[in-house]
């Protein structure tokens, strides 16, 4: 079973996946908002824009949302995403086996924007801020902020952002999914890889992954990728 059948089955094994998913979304937003508020941080404007940084995503929940989304757009724009889809792996792939460092737009910006805004991923919404992670295994974890908000915001003491509950849920909701499904590998896609994912099945984003050692099943990360 590759992420699209999962993702095909996935409304009769459990119907109400997108209303939940989409309800964990607004608490997340909800956070992000009251923490950013509080020392009136704002991401407007901001010439470092995070839609240039390497992410990689973990879960087939947000790899289902972010398919919903993907599917409601005109066949123009699929094409375009695409193709920067390709694009970006194909400079991933060379700055990875440069060692040189990547910044380069997630094919879902265009022109500064997301056009799949109400269905990003989990850290396309929480990154930015400082926050804590209560770690069952490795105690109270914290981490900065982007540097923007570290060279601006650094003064001011912040409402750290507790990203606990956050990923408690999201990850009780892959766990349900995932029983649901019968999925069961491990993920760790950047937005791109998850569009060619979209677009041609596993195998096409195999083939694309394998010219950099394949992120398909690899090492996981941390949860901002
Ligand atoms: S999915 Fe949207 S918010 Fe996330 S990096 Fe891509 S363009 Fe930016």
């Amino acid at each position: 079973m590759d992420f699209n059948d999962a993702c095909r089955t996935l409304p009769l094994h459990l119907p109400d996946w997108f209303d939940r998913i989409a309800a964990d979304y607004a608490r997340m937003d909800a956070a992000y908002d009251a923490a950013a508020a509080h020392v009136g941080f704002t991401c407007s404007g901001c010439e470092d824009n995070c839609c240039r940084t390497r992410f990689r995503h973990h879960t087939l929940i947000e790899y289902a949302y972010l398919r919903q989304g993907f599917e409601g757009l005109g066949a123009g724009h699929r094409r375009r995403v695409g193709a920067d889809a390709r694009r970006y792996l194909k400079a991933l792939q060379e700055a990875e086996s440069q060692g040189n460092p990547f910044r380069h737009w997630c094919p879902l910006n265009h022109d500064g924007r997301c056009i799949l805004y109400p269905y990003r991923p989990m850290i396309c919404r929480l990154h930015g801020l400082p926050h804590i992670l209560h770690h069952p295994v490795r105690g109270m974890i914290q981490g900065t902020g982007c540097h923007v908000f570290e060279q601006a915001y650094r003064r001011i003491a912040p409402r750290l952002l507790d990203r606990s509950g956050i990923y408690q849920r999201l990850a009780g909701l892959e766990r349900a999914v995932r029983q649901a499904t019968g999925f069961s590998a491990p993920l760790g896609m950047t937005v791109a890889e998850m569009i060619l994912a979209m677009e041609g099945g596993i195998a096409g984003v195999r083939e694309v992954a394998a010219g950099r050692g394949g992120t398909l099943g690899g090492r996981r990360r941390g949860p901002t990728g």
